[in-house]
Formats: C-alpha cells, structure tokens, sequence
C-alpha cells in the first residue's frame, strides 16, 4: 500500500467524459489499495475566462477580489470530481484550500504556501478509505481569512505542498505530455523522453522555459524530497498497471539517478533579446545604475557579461532580457543615460540562448569545450556564454537555434 496525490491538469478535466476518465484513473490506485488524494485544476480556458473577466470588470482591480473569482474555477472540478467518483462506488469528498486549510502569504495572485494541515485527509484514508479531491492553486491567508491563489498553473505547487503534507510516496503529475524530454521533441525528433531527471536540473529546465511544472512546484519538491512522477492522462487508465512502472519521468533526489549522465538536457528559448551598452565608464556603481532602473521597471536581467577594461577607464557590457522587454528596457536604459554615462546602446532580437543542463557537469571537466568546438563546425557564432554549476548557455542567431539544439542534442549522446 502506498500513499499517492494525484493531480489532473485543465486539459485532463476540460469535461465530464474526460473527469469520468480522471475518475478512473482514481479508482484504479484505490483498488489496489492506495490511499489518494487528487489535486485538480480548473477545467480547461476556465481560468482564462475568469482572468479576462476580472479586467473586463476593471482594469484596475482589488487583488483579494481577483482572487476570490479566479478561485472559484477549482471548486467547480473537484466538487464535479468528487460527484463522478461517488456514482463510480469510490469514497470521495472536495476540499478547498480553506477548508483544510492551506495556509498561504498574503501576496494576492502571487501568494506562497506556508503550511498545509493535512491532518483530517489521513484520518480519513484511514477510517473511511476516503479519496481526497482538493481544489488546487488556491489557499487561505491565516490573518485575513481571505482566499488566495498561487499564481498561475499553481496546482502543481499545491499538488507538491499537499504531498509533503501527508507524507506522500509519490506526487503523480498527470498531464497532456507523457513525461519530461531531453529536449523539445518538435524540435528534435530524436528526444528521448527521461526516466529520471534530478531536482536541480528540472527546475534549470522549467525555468528555461521547458512548460511542464510551475517552477515553484519543483523547488518545493526538491526541499521536501518529494518524489514527483509526470506521466499522461490519456492513457487508458485500465490498461495501466497500477504495480508496475508506467511511463513518465520521475524528478527525484541525484543519488536516486544511477546512471547519471553528463548531460541530460537540452533547452531553448528565442523569446530572447540582447542589449550591449558600449564604453560605460569602469568604476563602482556602474552595474547598480544600470541593473536597479531595470529592476525597478520589473524587467528580468537573464545573462550578463562584461568584459574587463583595457585602459582602465570604459569597458563593455551585454546582458538579454525576455524579447518583449526589450523596448520598454532600452526606454529605460535611455532615461537613464545620464547618472549611467556611456557612449551607445547596442541591441538584438533575433537571438536565441541554448542552454545545456547536468549535473554530471560537476565532476567532469570540458563539457562546454566540446559544444564550442561542435558549434563553430557548423559554423555558428556565440555572441555570449554564461555558466553556472550544473549549466551553460550560449547566446547565438535565432536562425542557428534548430541547428544548435540538434547538434548539441547527438553531441552529448541524447539521440534516440
Ligand atoms: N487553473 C490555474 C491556471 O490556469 C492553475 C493551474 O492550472 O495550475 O493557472
Ligand atoms: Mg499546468
């Protein structure tokens, strides 16, 4: 007997025939003796409608109130949820965040889980063999006893708050993709779909982009070690095995991954834009007069290179920002050329950053020489190259990015 949360994303839940398949997924693990607690979303574009409503009402609006109606699309499926199972013979009952509760800050729209009383759900499996189906991404602030939400796609983050909570075994994350790539499969067709990826390098891929898991999710999981398996919905839920291994990828602890390869996976994104500010003057403060303006516009500074000066007096510095910055940044970065003091603004678009994650990288030395060797093959040029532990990640022309992402992908052995 194990101790699962399930969660069901807005695609899984879209309807009752796809709750009714949800459903019995849930009946499954029950029979075969788990104790299970669902986490769903809203049902598919509900959120969105809710979201588009609240600046319908007002483009100006309270957070708490948008909170309280964009909640409301998660007490519609599990409530639906916990229905459908009661006709399918399965002991069930909704739970919103409240009700647990699931305590949360008070940062409306944006707010952060703080604790989870999951106490009553596992007196419950254990008196009734009750089935928990919570509302996800939403929580109660302790003051105020105002609703909250997590921000969006925060039903993973409740899903992994929930498991830490009951002491789950396992958080299966059932979703439209069958697990996590070594890279975008539309991309590359030969991307292997992982069995195992380590905390640390999912949460590089879903910072990268990679739209699987709310980061946040991940770096919950990774603090309370809960062991995270990502796997479809769409698999007929009787033809699964509820003993064996199904398909997915698991996101676990590094010393639960023995084969550990080097690299295990490619990301990319070209929503990238580069600014290079040209002869700034090479003197304290410099950086802080560039980064705080672009800080306080809420503009997200990704890689940042500077070059040491060679007469001591003005030096160069590049760094990207998400692409549909870029002009409100360089507006920013001309306003504030005074106190900043330098020549000329120079700047990109069609630029792409490749970025290549592992933890192997830690103990193995020349991991980036032979991608810089690979690209320039194949003629590519890196405009910048930023590093880290366990990644790096080259700034190139966005036409190469397909190029890039294929050569790199059969260079660290990742091909099929
Ligand atoms: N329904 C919410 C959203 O669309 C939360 C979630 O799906 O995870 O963002
Ligand atoms: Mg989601």
């Amino acid at each position: 007997m194990a101790r699962l949360v399930m969660k069901f994303g807005g695609t899984s839940v879209a309807d009752i025939d796809r709750i009714r398949n949800v459903a019995r997924h849930v009946k499954r693990e029950v029979a075969a003796g788990h104790e299970v607690a669902v986490v769903v979303s809203a049902m598919a574009g509900t959120t969105n409608t809710l979201v588009d409503w609240c600046r319908e009402a007002a483009s100006l609006h309270d957070a708490r109130e948008y909170d309280a109606v964009v909640a409301s699309g998660e007490q519609v499926s599990a409530g639906l949820l916990a229905i459908t199972l009661e006709s399918m013979g399965v002991n069930a009952r909704s739970w919103q965040g409240w009700q647990l509760p699931i305590l949360t800050s008070d940062a409306h729209g944006a707010a952060r889980i703080l604790e989870v009383n999951g106490a009553e759900l596992i007196k419950r499996f254990k008196s009734r063999g009750q089935v928990a189906v919570i509302a996800g991404f939403q929580g109660v602030h302790q003051e105020t006893g105002r609703i909250t939400t997590l921000g969006r796609g925060g039903s993973d983050t409740s899903a992994v708050a929930i498991a830490a909570a009951i002491n789950a075994d396992r958080c299966d994350i059932y979703t439209d993709v069958d697990g996590v790539y070594t890279t975008d499969p539309r991309v590359v067709s030969k991307a292997r779909r992982l069995d195992k990826i380590a905390y640390e390098e999912m949460l590089e891929l879903a910072s990268l982009g990679a739209k699987v898991l709310q980061v946040r999710s991940v770096e919950l999981g990774m603090v309370h070690n809960v062991r995270i398996f990502v796997r479809s919905s769409f698999d007929a839920p009787e033809r699964i095995d509820p003993n064996a291994g199904p398909p997915g990828t698991l996101i676990c602890g590094e010393e639960e991954i023995v084969e550990q390869q080097v690299v295990t996976g490619i990301a990319f994104s070209k929503d990238e834009a580069q600014i290079s500010i040209r002869r700034v003057a090479d003197k304290p403060g410099v950086a802080a007069a560039i980064f705080g303006p672009l800080a306080d516009a809420s503009i997200n500074v990704d890689m940042i290179v500077q070059n040491v000066s060679a007469d001591g007096a003005t030096t160069d510095l590049t760094f990207t920002v998400p692409a549909a910055d870029y002009e409100r940044a360089t507006s920013v970065l001309a306003a504030a050329k005074g106190k900043i003091g330098y020549e000329r603004l120079d700047g990109a678009t069609d630029v792409a950053k490749v970025s290549v994650i592992g933890v192997g990288m830690r103990s193995h030395a020349g991991v980036a020489a032979r991608a810089f060797k690979a690209l320039a093959e194949n003629r590519i040029n890196i405009r910048a190259i930023t590093t880290s532990e366990i990644k790096f990640s080259l700034l190139i022309d966005a036409n190469y990015t397909e190029l890039a992402v294929r050569t790199l992908h059969s260079l660290y052995e990742l091909d099929r």
